[in-house]
């Protein structure tokens, strides 16, 4: 069974199609996404089909069981209409959260639509709400279990729908990495009161992962205020450790002057981060390698081929794309700011913009007085993401109706409050922080 015809209007799935299909050629997306993603969920090793497909799971990674037949069977209208009423009669004790990445045939129930920060603090202004159920992926359902209060049950329709780039960090080997460190540097302040290493994780990463940053003295960034976090890691640490995203590292710290010979990339499946003493002792951000697969398709020679058919484009690249690519473009920054920089554009602008591709064709739908494209004419949508699907949300939604809460997303206390330390750290170096990947 496929999803297209019947179920999904969107231009993405649309796009998917036609790489099935064989109308559209040059792209690397995979043609099995038209399936249902219950076809991947039993017994897949990977992440399943798509721009993620070609990393590594994580051990222990969450696994989704069998969606009920009723709902891989239901038409695109049914499973309309079971949503609607679900949420009718649940009405405020549910929230539905729709990530800027996620499909429209999802998005469209969605009660807020934005980044996993906004979405995780919109989840914690709603006291009503018994249960959040977060159309994103993993580590943003554990963001939001840790920001909403102990009553309030975070679930994830699609337990496999995880995030590569976060899954590329994990607290094992984060965690042998500082020991190696500490055995280089030790752990003694420096006469300015610095300590050898400061550990900054992204926003995209697992909650253990924030919490070791909580209790070594660091602290979460998020795309928007990666530069505002690293001054502050600097004031307190002679360098940093940052994961899991190499390139919002290595973007975020040239732009604010740090050479990059100082920016050696530690590399977890080599000893000693496959890094020489000099390398290391040189260092003021050590670099994960880690990426995101969506953002790492995007290249210089699709700026110049845009530049080239579209003179006067303004080109927006996101900071997790790599370093050639941010320079190449006009600018840079989170999706909160490429939504922002085009709501603010006078009509009839022209942008092409380097993202996740559902949120790209949204903006061009949402903003028809300018012209929107993606870089990437055929780009597949991050997969793991796609993972959600509108049979997912009406299984979580009936069962909550029927007094269940399936695949619910909690954070073990030690872990959240750990967590919670490194994110009001965050906040505190900037209040106003709202803005995520
Ligand atoms: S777009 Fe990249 S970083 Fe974002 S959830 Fe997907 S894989 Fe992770």
């Amino acid at each position: 069974m496929t999803l297209i015809d019947d179920r999904a209007p969107a231009s993405v799935a649309r796009t998917i199609a036609g790489i099935s299909n064989g109308e559209l050629s040059g792209s690397t997306c995979a043609p099995e996404l038209t399936e249902g993603p219950w076809a991947f969920d039993l017994g897949m090793p990977g992440y399943g089909p798509g721009a993620s497909q070609g990393d590594l799971l994580p051990a222990g990674s969450a696994a989704q069981g069998e969606l009920p037949e009723r709902y891989r069977r239901a038409s695109g209208e049914e499973l309309s209409s079971w949503i609607a009423s679900a949420k009718a009669s649940l009405g405020s004790r549910v929230a539905v959260m729709g990530h800027f990445y996620q499909r429209d045939e999802v998005v469209q129930y969605a009660d807020f639509v934005g980044d996993s920060f906004q979405l995780a603090r919109a989840a914690r202004e709603l006291p009503d709400a018994e249960a959040i159920v977060f159309c994103g992926v993993h580590f943003m359902a554990e963001t939001a279990d840790i920001l909403t209060g102990p009553s309030q049950a975070v679930i994830l329709p699609n337990l496999a729908a995880g995030c590569s780039m976060a899954d590329m960090a994990d607290i094992d080997s984060v965690e042998e990495c500082w020991a190696e460190l500490e055995a280089r540097f030790g752990t003694s302040p420096d006469e300015s009161g610095r300590v050898p290493v400061t550990p900054v994780t992204y926003m995209n990463s697992s909650a253990a992962l924030k919490a070791f940053c909580g209790e070594h003295g660091g602290i979460v960034c998020t795309s928007s205020n990666a530069s505002t976090v690293l001054e502050w890691a600097f004031e307190r640490g002679q360098r940093v450790l940052f994961f899991p995203d190499q390139h919002l590292g290595r973007n975020t710290a040239k732009a604010m002057g740090v050479p990059l010979s100082t920016m050696p990339l530690w590399n977890p499946a080599k000893a000693g981060g496959g890094l020489s003493g000099e390398a290391l002792d040189a260092s003021r951000v050590i670099l994960w390698n880690g990426f995101c697969s969506v953002h790492k398709r995007f290249t210089v020679s699709q700026i110049s081929a845009a530049r080239a058919a579209h003179p006067g484009v303004r080109v927006i690249v996101h900071p997790e794309c790599p370093m050639e690519v941010v320079d190449a473009a006009d600018s840079a920054g989170s999706t909160d700011y490429i939504v922002k920089a085009i709501a603010a554009a006078p009509a009839g602008s022209v942008f092409a913009i380097g993202t996740e591709i559902n949120l790209v064709q949204r903006l061009a739908a949402d903003y028809p007085q300018h012209e929107i494209f993606c870089l990437d004419s055929v780009v597949c949508p991050c997969s793991t993401m796609y993972r959600i699907h509108p049979a997912y949300l009406a299984w979580v939604l009936e069962e909550l109706v029927a007094g269940r809460v399936v695949n619910q997303i909690s954070v073990p206390s030690r872990v959240a409050a750990g967590a919670r330390v490194a994110l009001e750290r965050m906040l505190a170096a900037r209040p106003d922080t709202t803005m995520a990947a």
